[in-house]
């Protein structure tokens, strides 16, 4: 007999499933290609075939499911697991928890804001021995965090905080996917770098960055990314720019939460880690107490691409817990 816990990533071009035990071995996942264009009704009819399909895939008729949870972008408001409007799903006010609880039948599952799956992820099987406090920043095509404080996830009054991706860090700045000018996402994200390089192309220079893409435009953050490690001083002036603003947007939350260390992941800034990991301190502990500066670790994310399952499996562990046993047969 097994136990089991299924745990769910929705992305806005991808969905990840994945089972696995409370030890963190992941038995089996599944990536299912979704995207915008198809609607909330035909993505959670994704979503829900993905766990069915799962289940029946690993599972006998007699092995039991602990828990169900589902990692959403936001904003995601808690506990009732409402999509309000978010920018990268394109959905609005999609009640998500309670349409997952009618299609799979079952009383509880729990849906979380992905950021906050991640930091839990981070906290629960990377640095809990540790630290007690401690922020997770993800840079990939967007900005986003969660954070853990005092060994618990803080998610605000409805679950909205963490957006540390709309803290504005150049007033005037560049238009964000929220309406505001200058938020760090808007500066510094996978985004934002690719939207940079593009603009250099247009005006017939960054031929380095061209170079990385085999001359194919628009050129992804990737590849500037690329043209930086091998030293183009194109790609490293926009590189340098987005971590100038993401160490002035670190440093206004380490002065705000003193946290003990934090972590960065996300495809952009993992990929540039070898690049960045230094300047980035020196940026932020130029700009903040000393206090807070001497006790600080910046740091990488230690369990990478599977911080999102493991996300999943942290939640389900820490609780809140109103989890129901459910026998596989139920979905299969
Ligand atoms: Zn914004």
């Amino acid at each position: 007999l097994q136990e089991l816990i299924i745990g769910v990533d929705l992305g806005a071009t991808k969905i990840l499933t994945g089972i696995m035990d409370i030890d963190g071995n992941i038995l089996d996942q599944t990536w299912i290609k979704t995207g915008r264009k198809l609607g909330s009704q035909y993505v959670l009819g994704q979503l829900t075939d993905g766990i069915k399909k799962i289940i029946k895939d690993n599972c006998s008729p007699d092995d039991v499911i602990l828990g169900i949870v589902v990692a959403s972008p936001g904003p995601l408001a808690w506990p009732e697991g409402i999509v309000y409007d978010s920018p990268n799903l394109k959905w609005s006010m999609v009640p998500i928890k309670r349409e997952l609880e009618t299609r799979l039948k079952v009383p509880f599952i729990a849906v979380e804001h992905d950021t906050n799956i991640a930091a839990l992820g981070e906290y629960y099987f990377g640095y809990r021995q540790q630290y007690q406090d401690l922020i997770y920043i993800t840079v990939s095509t967007g900005i986003g965090g969660g954070y853990i404080l005092n060994g618990q996830v803080y998610r605000g009054a409805r679950g909205g905080a963490g957006e540390l991706g709309h803290m504005v860090v150049k007033p005037g700045g560049e238009r964000c996917g929220c309406g505001r000018q200058g938020c760090l996402e808007a500066i510094a994200s996978g985004t934002a770098i690719s939207r940079e390089a593009n603009l250099l192309i247009q005006q017939g220079k960054g031929l380095g960055i061209l170079a990385f893409s085999q001359g194919k435009e628009p050129v992804s953050a990737r590849e500037v990314a690329a043209a930086c490690l091998a030293g183009d001083p194109e790609a490293r002036n926009i590189i340098d720019q987005a971590v100038k603003h993401l160490g002035l947007g670190i440093a206004n939350l380490v002065n705000l939460f003193n946290p003990e260390i934090i972590i960065l992941g996300g495809s952009v800034a993992l990929g540039l880690k070898d690049y960045i990991a230094e300047p980035l301190e020196n940026q932020v502990k130029q700009q903040v107490f000393r206090m807070h500066a001497d006790s600080l670790q910046i740091s990488f994310s230690s369990i990478g691409q599977e911080n999102a399952l493991l996300g999943c499996l942290a939640r389900y562990l820490i609780g809140p817990s109103t989890f129901p046993r459910v026998k596989a047969d139920h979905f299969i």
